[in-house]
């Protein structure tokens, strides 16, 4: 029999109070994937985990659970970085959220994934640390290596309609086939994407995270491959996330 307590790292995405001194908290674990956790004793003043379950921490955790397919409680937790700082900075803490959701939306429970997790602990990790300027630049190279690692890698090469070579710099996008298409497949709604954008997303693919702190561009591509980041999970999930009506109006648009 496997044992009760299991130790993992994880990130805490989100943290609801469920009665007295009791919390619901989602995880992305790097040895369990996504978890549902149950904390106690969580909401008194001198509290035994602190600040170490708020989200955008990343913890050492000692979970139990009394069966196999039991719901996991938290046994212990032990801050590796608290990430304070997107707590504290509002432009942070929206960066920090629009991390978050798509994990939260989109990410099946209990699935192991290496590569998701660390995806997601180092752009935290990243975003606490980083310039408030290059906050948007980080979040942009994290959702396309987001889709990527969940089965859909971004190319400039095809028209993802007819399948035909993209030629030139005449690129299309919409919410119902993502990006690119090709002119002869453009619906009414489609709008061209600015060769830099798609520069950009070239780009991203092969950057590292941190590469963000590099780069600059103009307010016009940056909002053009938000907007393009937004049509490519529309397209893929067929809805969009809460986390950019806070972004659009933080942006001051
Ligand atoms: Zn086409």
């Amino acid at each position: 029999m496997k044992s009760r307590y299991i130790k993992t790292e994880g990130i805490i995405l989100t943290s609801v109070n469920f009665g007295e001194g009791h919390k619901i908290i989602k995880i992305l674990t790097d040895s369990l994937g996504k978890i549902e956790t149950s904390a106690f004793g969580v909401r008194k003043t001198k509290s035994r985990f602190g600040s170490k379950l708020e989200p955008f921490t990343h913890t050492r955790l000692m979970l139990y659970r009394k069966s196999e397919d039991g719901l996991f409680t938290i046994n212990d937790a032990e801050a590796i970085s608290h990430n304070s700082a997107i707590r504290e900075d509002f432009q942070k803490y929206v960066v920090g959220n629009a991390v978050i959701e798509p994990v939260v939306r989109f990410v099946e429970t209990g699935n192991k994934d290496t590569e998701l997790f660390n995806l997601v602990v180092d752009s935290l990790n990243i975003l606490n640390d980083i310039s408030n300027n290059k906050t948007l630049y980080l979040l942009s190279i994290y959702d396309l290596k987001f889709l990527a690692v969940m089965g859909y890698r971004q190319q400039t090469a095809l028209c993802m309609r007819c399948g035909n070579p993209l030629s030139g710099d005449v690129f299309y996008m919409d919410s119902h086939f993502g990006f690119p298409i090709c002119e002869s497949c453009k619906s009414v709604t489609a709008k061209k994407v600015a060769p830099s954008a798609v520069k950009f997303v070239d780009w991203a693919t092969g950057a590292t995270l941190t590469d963000a702190g590099r780069v600059t561009m103009s307010e016009e591509t940056l909002t053009t491959i938000r907007e393009l980041i937004e049509y490519l999970y529309i397209a893929i999930y067929n809805r969009g996330l809460e986390s950019w009506k806070q972004l659009l109006n933080q942006g001051g648009k």
